[in-house]
C-alpha cells in the first residue's frame, strides 16, 4: 500500500495521531514500534477506541479486515503521506527554521496573518520529521495559509524537511550558536539552516530577509524573489520601540507596542509584520495582532509578581540567546537577579561557552549572579552556583531573592521553570 492508495482514507478521516492514549472516534493511528509494548495489542486497541484505521510495522498485525495496514515503515508512511497531501494543496505554505525564535515568530506570524485568513500553524514545537509531517497532514480543506516550523540540529536535516513541506515563502530567523555539536561548529550551523535558501532558489520560491543580519543578506544576494526588511532600503522599514521592558515597531509613524520582552523580538515582530504586509494586511490590523498576542509558553515572557519583575525565558538557552537575554535584561529599571543555568548541546565548545556568559553576566554587572548546572558550575567558582534546579529550590526557600527583577533562563533540561514560584 502506498501513500496515494491510502489517501482517501486520510481525507475521510482528516485526523493523524501517533499517541494511542489520545484516539478518537474516527483517528488514523501510526503506530509506531517502542519496546514497551505489544503492537498488535495496541493496533487492535486502537480499532476498538474508535480509530478506522491503523498503520503497523510488523507484518505479522496486519488485520485488513480491521483497516490495520502493513507498511515497512511508519515513520516513512507518515512522511510521503504528509508529502502527498502537501501536494494536493493550493495554499501558500510558509516554512521557518533558525537558531533562536522560530516558535516565536511562528506565534507572530499567526497571530498577524490570521487577522486575514485562516491560517493552520505548528502546534507548539512539533518542528522535526515527525512533526512537521504531523502539521502538514493536520491542513484542512478550509485552511488558506500554512506556517511550519522546522528544526534541525544536524546537516541535511533542513533539506529533507523542505521536501515534506514544500515551502512556498521562507525565512531564517537566524544564525546562531544552538545545536553547535551536531552542526559542526557556527559555519555548520550556516550551511545546515541555508539548506532552506537553498531549496527556495531551486524551486523558484520567496525569500523573507531580514536585511541587518549580513548572512542573510549575502546568502541570498542577487536573488529576484526576495521580501525584505532590517534597513532603510528594504521594501518594508520598521523603527523599533520599547516601552518599559517591552518591544515593539513601528511602521509609518503608526506605533505597535508588544508583549514580549527582548530587542532580538523586534526582529520577530518585523518577519510578521513584513509578511502581513506582503499579504495586503494593513499595519493597523498589524498593529492589532502584535499588541493582543501575549505569550504564555516560557519564551520572553514577563510575569508580573508583587512588586517583582520575573522574565521567564527558562524554554530553552544557547550561547546567542542567553547572551541576547542578558543584554535585555540588564536595561530593565531597578535591582536585578539572573539566574542562569546550563546550555546544553554544545559539544566541545561547551566549557569556553559557559564561561563567555559568565564573563558577560560579570561585566554587565547585574546586582547577583546564581547559577544551577554542572556546566557553569564547573567554570562558576562562587557559593550561588548549583548542581540542579532542586539544589536551587532548596536555596531559594531559605534566601529569597531581594532584586526587583529576575531573570530565569536555561536549556529545557534544567527545568527552571521549577523554580519560578519560589520568586
Ligand atoms: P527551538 O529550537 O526550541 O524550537 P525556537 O527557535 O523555536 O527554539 P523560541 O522558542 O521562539 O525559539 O525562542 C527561544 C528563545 O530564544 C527566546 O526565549 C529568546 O530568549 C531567544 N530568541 C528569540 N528570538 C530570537 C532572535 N531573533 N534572536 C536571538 N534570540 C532569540
Ligand atoms: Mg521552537
Amino acid at each position: 500500500m502506498n501513500a496515494e492508495q491510502f489517501y482517501p482514507l486520510f481525507l475521510e478521516s482528516g485526523k493523524v495521531t501517533i499517541d494511542s492514549r489520545k484516539i478518537e472516534q474516527g483517528d488514523i493511528f501510526f503506530a509506531f514500534s517502542g519496546e514497551n509494548f505489544n503492537a498488535a495489542e495496541l493496533a487492535e486497541k486502537a480499532v476498538d477506541d474508535g480509530a478506522i484505521a491503523v498503520i503497523v510495522e510488523q507484518q505479522q498485525f496486519e488485520n485488513r479486515q480491521r483497516n490495520i495496514y502493513y507498511v515497512p515503515s511508519t515513520l516513512e508512511f507518515l512522511q510521503a503521506l504528509a508529502v502527498y497531501h502537501r501536494q494536493q494543496l493550493k495554499i501558500p505554505v510558509i516554512g521557518l527554521t533558525g537558531s533562536n525564535g522560530k516558535t516565536t515568530t511562528k506565534e507572530l506570524i499567526h497571530a498577524v496573518l490570521s487577522q486575514k485568513f485562516n491560517v493552520q500553524y505548528t502546534s507548539g514545537n512539533l518542528n522535526n520529521h515527525i512533526g512537521v509531517p504531523l502539521t502538514l497532514l493536520s491542513i484542512k480543506p478550509e485552511h488558506e495559509m500554512a506556517v511550519i516550523e522546522m528544526g534541525a540540529n544536524h546537516q541535511k536535516e533542513i533539506e529533507f524537511l523542505c521536501s515534506i513541506a514544500q515551502p512556498d515563502f521562507g525565512y531564517i530567523t537566524n544564525f546562531g550558536k544552538a545545536h553547535l555539536e551536531g552542526f559542526g561548529g557556527f559555519e555548520g550551523v550556516i550551511k545546515g539552516k541555508s539548506e532552506l535558501y537553498d531549496y527556495l532558489k531551486s524551486h523558484n520560491k520567496a525569500i523573507l530577509v531580514n536585511e541587518s543580519d549580513a548572512i542573510q543578506k549575502e546568502k541570498t544576494a542577487g536573488y529576484a524573489h526576495r521580501i525584505t526588511f532590517g534597513t532603510e532600503d528594504s521594501d518594508y522599514v520598521f523603527g523599533l520601540l520599547t516601552e518599559e521592558q517591552f518591544v515593539g515597531l513601528s511602521y509609518q509613524g503608526v506605533h505597535a507596542i508588544s508583549k514580549l520582552t527582548g530587542v532580538y523580538n523586534f526582529t520577530n515582530l518585523c518577519a510578521a509584520a513584513a509578511l502581513g504586509l506582503h499579504f495586503g494586511i494593513a499595519f493597523e490590523t498589524i498593529k492589532g495582532a502584535v499588541e493582543s498576542y501575549t505569550p504564555t509558553n516560557m519564551r520572553s515572557q514577563i510575569v508580573k509578581k508583587p512588586g517583582k519583575t520575573l522574565v521567564l525565558d527558562t524554554y530553552n538557552a544557547n550561547p546567542s540567546s542567553m547572551a541576547a537575554s542578558l543584554q535585555n535584561f540588564i536595561t530593565f529599571e531597578g535591582s536585578k537577579t539572573i539566574i542562569i543555568g546550563d546550555m546544553l548541546e554544545l559539544g566541545e565548545e561547551s566549557g569556553q561557552e559557559h564561561r563567555s556568559i559568565l564573563d558577560l553576566a560579570r561585566q554587565l554587572g547585574f546586582d547577583q549572579i546564581i547559577t544551577v548546572g554542572k556546566n557553569f558550575r564547573s567554570v562558576n567558582h562562587d557559593a550561588a552556583a548549583f548542581e540542579s534546579t532542586a539544589e536551587l529550590m532548596e536555596y531559594l526557600a531559605e534566601h529569597p531573592v531581594q532584586s526587583d527583577n529576575v531573570l530565569l533562563k536555561a536549556s529545557r533540561g534544567i527545568a527552571l521553570e521549577k523554580a519560578a514560584d519560589l520568586i
